[in-house]
């Protein structure tokens, strides 16, 4: 059945029998929101990812709500809440270990500004009120605030657009997303152009589901992306970089980075990164194998790979002709090369510091360990968790030597395994130096008399 919205039509609905959703894979923090909303007289709509993930039969990665209460009605219902987000607000209810997103129906199609519009909270943690905008905020609210049909349509993909309604357990899709889900389709709700030209994050968006959920571009969204694409150099940096972290972090970060490279977003979305593919993706491949095995990779790790090609180019330089390292210079080249990118990135100092360290203790993994004291010190250092992996990614991928890698990492056993807090024993494997042989010094001549 296939209906257009904003023409009076209503919504494509199943009722609880006819789809596979259960209420026992919605997390039970997610319900309780949902129930309280729905008991104090609003709608309660799970939205967003966690629909389409749940009838795809995947582990949702959070569970959005959306509702037709106010941030301040919502806010009031939970103590454990704070509003946060400064043109849309929204609110984050707090629970042990997870927060569950709410956010009131919104019609505006707009592209958002920063990061804050979509993810608050998690580039930047502003408080609701900052005094950014003129005008009353009851009335630049009443212009945002919108039915659920204007939410689903201001929504990227039909996929994302589907909602749960707590109150029949029935599903609710106004975009034929249902359709688009069945048949393994990636369509822009609307026009694909004028989406990607309100944000044109929303091509590496679409990329992005298409290799997580295996689907295909629909050809008039395909075509939209090929002649959108050189938008994307316009898109503000919080937000490609928060499309970029998403990926890092979600196992799939290869094929996506193949994808946005083949449609050619990634070189204008991020002009100050040497971005070699064919250098990089065996990286992200690593990285995706961790990432999906369970493993959770340090933001500060991830970001630091996207460095090795040139890390690697840099140690090569410095060491060329058998020549010693310098320890300082290499610093500084090495600060030379991460600043322009991690500031445009908006890397925080926190994550920097780990990278820059992290990278340099690379320099001294090229080698066996040859005392105890220098596996001790490296190990001991804040950055060495990251250090760590990255030796482990770059020379599993074949861009950094893996000579010394037993070495170091029957060392790093004995240091992991050693006694808490005490230095423990660290036994490295001998290394063959060349001796030098003492100058004999000149006998004293004894005195005879
Ligand atoms: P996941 O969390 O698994 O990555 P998700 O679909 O929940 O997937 P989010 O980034 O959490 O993705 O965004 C939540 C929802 O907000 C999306 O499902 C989509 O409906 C909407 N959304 C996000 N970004 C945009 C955008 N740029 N334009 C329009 N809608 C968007
Ligand atoms: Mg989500």
């Amino acid at each position: 059945m296939k209906r257009h919205a904003l023409d009076n039509a209503s919504p494509r609905v199943l009722t609880r029998p006819e789809h596979c959703l259960s209420r026992k894979r919605i997390s039970p923090n997610a319900l309780k929101v949902l129930y309280r909303l729905h008991r104090a007289g609003y709608l309660a709509y799970l939205v967003g990812g966690g629909v389409r993930d749940l009838l795809l039969g995947r582990d949702p990665k959070d569970f959005d709500i959306g509702t037709n209460a106010r941030p301040e009605e919502v806010r009031r219902l939970f103590k454990n809440s704070r509003i946060i987000g400064r043109r849309f607000r929204l609110v984050h209810v707090f629970f042990r270990g997870e927060v569950v997103e709410v956010s009131t129906f919104r019609a505006s199609p707009e592209p958002p500004e920063g990061p804050d519009d979509w993810k608050e909270g998690e580039l930047e943690d502003r408080e609701a009120d900052a005094p950014d905008e003129p005008g009353p905020k009851a009335v630049r609210e009443d212009n945002t605030y919108g039915t659920p049909e204007e939410d689903a349509w201001r929504r990227d993909l039909t996929i994302n657009a589907l909602f749960y309604d707590v109150s029949d357990f029935s599903i609710i899709d106004w975009v034929n997303g249902l359709e688009d889900l069945e048949r393994g389709t990636i369509r822009m709700v609307g026009s694909p152009e004028k989406r990607f030209e309100e944000d044109p994050v929303r091509m590496m968006r679409a990329l992005e589901y298409g290799v997580r959920m295996g689907f295909e571009l629909e050809p008039e969204t395909n075509a939209a992306i090929h002649a959108c694409h050189a938008l994307i150099a316009e898109a503000v940096p919080a937000r490609l970089t928060y499309e970029l972290m998403e990926s890092l972090r979600s196992g799939y970060a290869a094929g996506i980075w193949e994808q946005w490279d083949r449609y050619g977003l990634l070189g204008k979305a991020f002009p100050e990164l040497d971005l070699d593919c064919d250098r990089i993706l065996p990286l992200l491949s690593c990285v995706d194998a961790r990432v999906s095995g369970g493993a959770r990779v340090a933001d500060a790790t991830t970001i630091a790979v996207l460095f090795l090609p040139e890390f690697s180019r840099l140690l090569a330089e410095m060491t060329s002709d058998g020549q010693r390292l310098a320890n300082a210079e290499f610093l500084d080249r090495l600060r030379a090369m991460l600043e322009p990118a991690t500031a445009h990135m908006m890397v925080s100092n926190q994550s920097f510091h780990q990278m820059y360290h992290g990278l340099f203790a690379l320099t001294k993994m090229r080698r066996p360990p040859d005392r105890g004291r220098q596996v001790l010190k490296l190990t001991r250092h804040e950055s060495f968790p990251v250090a760590w992996s990255l030796f482990e990614i770059g020379t599993e991928a074949g861009l950094l030597s893996g000579e010394a890698r037993d070495a170091w990492s029957r060392a790093v056993d004995q240091v992991r395994k050693g006694p808490e807090g005490k230095a423990p024993e660290i036994v490295v494997d001998p290394v063959k130096r060349t001796r030098r042989r003492r100058r004999r010094r000149p006998r004293r001549r004894e005195a005879t008399s």
